[in-house]
């Protein structure tokens, strides 16, 4: 662990988290994790102040797991009370990401649909529910559901379940559950009165961690977003934007380390020289990157390429260009990461790349940030590349999760169409055909072809 910037196990989880937390490619806990993680393990109540964006479904899912550890008894020990149905989907999809190495049983509930299977589930034997309040009630009346093993209670977005008029159910709730030995945290992303006297209500003696989101970039950065169709076109972009001499000095911002490390391979291969670039993630020793960043400051290499959890907090003066390789799925981080250029006065650019499967999180992005940006097409110099078969199916998965998320009815085109047509064994002779009729503005050049052909984005457009 030496050298190591705090990850998940140093925050006091157990391997089995850790590696769920690195099989979703998180490089790290995000701020909200870091200060949340440890109280709720710590056994201290909590009073998380913070939007959707930021982690904190994960901040208070990971402490439980811990907790629960594995299938234990009859009956539940955690319940997580969240406002609408889409919401209680939304907590379960992030509690089977990363419960997926334990074997802990959880379940969703919420009305609309008749109540049979859910009770089925409860009497099979359950650790962690998460339900709306007035679905929760009804099981608890018909006395489906027992609550005298509860032990954790977290109620998420409090403010949103007092717009909506829950509070005579979750006072109903407090009622009926025990009070002794509970552990209670309340999650809210806005701070009125209503929601303070909440808290004093239900919490003891809480810890409150406020995540407040910078909600405006910089108005000296020039935001530019660029539909890419997949990974290997997005490497074609960078190679085309750093031919431009105008791109000085440049952080590239990716989702992982894995993919951190696969672009800075192919700069340094085929791009730059390799004493140009350097990449920087939590995996990079303690030294490793104080000296990257150093020669970076120094004006000794020109491309930085990192993680959001490596840039945090870390003051870089006099950055040309930002260039967000993936979408953040955490969105405040947008912000933090276009922060870098622009700075003291000085005009910066940021790029961003957009596929298909980040749009919705574009989308999530220009609502923290309150502007629209258009998402334009690559300028046309850039090789667009087929997107292999496996890409594009994760893509339209991705896709599919994200509709459901919205829409808890929506079936899922993508599965659906799958079983319906689609035989195991016919996987290679439907890779051939979707790759020949994914997207192609028909250009048969690769990108290297267009190394003469670099002027600036601003002239482009
Ligand atoms: P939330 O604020 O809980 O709605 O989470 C927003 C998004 O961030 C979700 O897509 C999560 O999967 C993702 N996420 C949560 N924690 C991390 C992390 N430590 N690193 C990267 N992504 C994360």
């Amino acid at each position: 662990m030496l050298g190591r910037m705090a990850d998940f196990l140093s925050l006091g989880l157990n391997p089995q988290l850790q590696r769920a937390c690195d099989a979703l490619g998180y490089d790290g806990p995000t701020p909200i994790q870091e200060k949340t993680i440890p109280l709720l393990l710590g056994g201290h109540d909590v009073l998380g102040i913070a939007q959707t964006g930021t982690g904190k479904t994960a901040a208070y899912v990971l402490p439980l797991l811990m907790q629960c550890k594995y299938a234990q008894g009859q009956n539940p020990r955690a319940l997580i009370l969240a406002p609408t149905r889409e919401l209680v989907m939304q907590i379960y999809t992030v509690m089977q990401d990363l419960a997926q190495f334990t074997d802990l049983r959880f379940l969703a509930l919420y009305g609309g649909l008749g109540p049979k299977t859910q009770i089925q589930a409860i009497e099979n034997g359950i650790d962690i529910l998460v339900s709306t309040p007035g679905r929760f009630l009804e099981l608890y009346r018909k006395e489906v559901i027992v609550v005298k093993e509860l032990k954790h209670l977290v109620l998420d977005e409090a403010d949103k379940m007092m717009d909506m008029g829950f509070m005579p159910q979750i006072r109903q709730i407090l009622e009926v559950i025990p009070y002794k030995k509970r552990q209670n945290a309340l999650f809210s992303a806005t701070f009125p009165e209503r929601v303070e006297n909440l808290s004093h209500e239900f919490l003891e003696f809480p810890h409150k961690i406020e995540i407040t989101p910078q909600a405006t970039p910089a108005s000296q950065v020039k935001q530019f977003v660029f539909d890419a169709p997949n990974l290997k076109t997005k490497i074609n972009a960078l190679e085309y934007f750093l031919q431009n001499p105008e791109f000085e000095r440049v952080m590239i911002f990716c989702r992982s380390k894995e993919v951190a490390n696969q672009v800075e391979k192919y700069l340094a291969r085929k791009v730059l020289s390799e004493s140009q670039v350097r990449v920087i993630h939590s995996n990079k020793g303690q030294n490793t990157r104080i000296n990257a960043m150093q020669q970076f400051r120094e004006g000794l290499v020109r491309v930085l390429v990192t993680t959001d959890v490596a840039s945090r907090g870390i003051d870089i003066p006099k950055v040309s260009h930002v260039i967000n390789f993936d979408v953040p799925l955490i969105y405040e981080d947008y912000v933090h990461r276009i922060g870098r250029t622009g700075r003291a006065a000085e005009i910066g650019e940021s790029i961003t790349f957009v596929t298909l499967a980040e749009r919705y999180h574009w989308a999530k992005i220009e609502s923290i940030i309150q502007q629209k940006i258009d998402i334009e097409p690559l300028p046309s110099a850039i090789y667009e590349e087929d997107t292999p078969f496996l890409e594009r199916q994760d893509m339209l998965r991705a896709v599919d999760d994200q509709r459901k998320r919205e829409d808890p009815d929506f079936k899922g085109a993508f599965h659906e169409k799958k079983h319906k047509s689609r035989p195991k064994s016919s996987t290679n002779s439907n890779q051939k055909s979707s790759s020949k009729t994914s997207s192609s503005r028909g250009k048969t050049k690769s990108a290297s072809k267009f190394r003469s052909n670099t002027s600036s984005i601003k002239k482009k457009r």
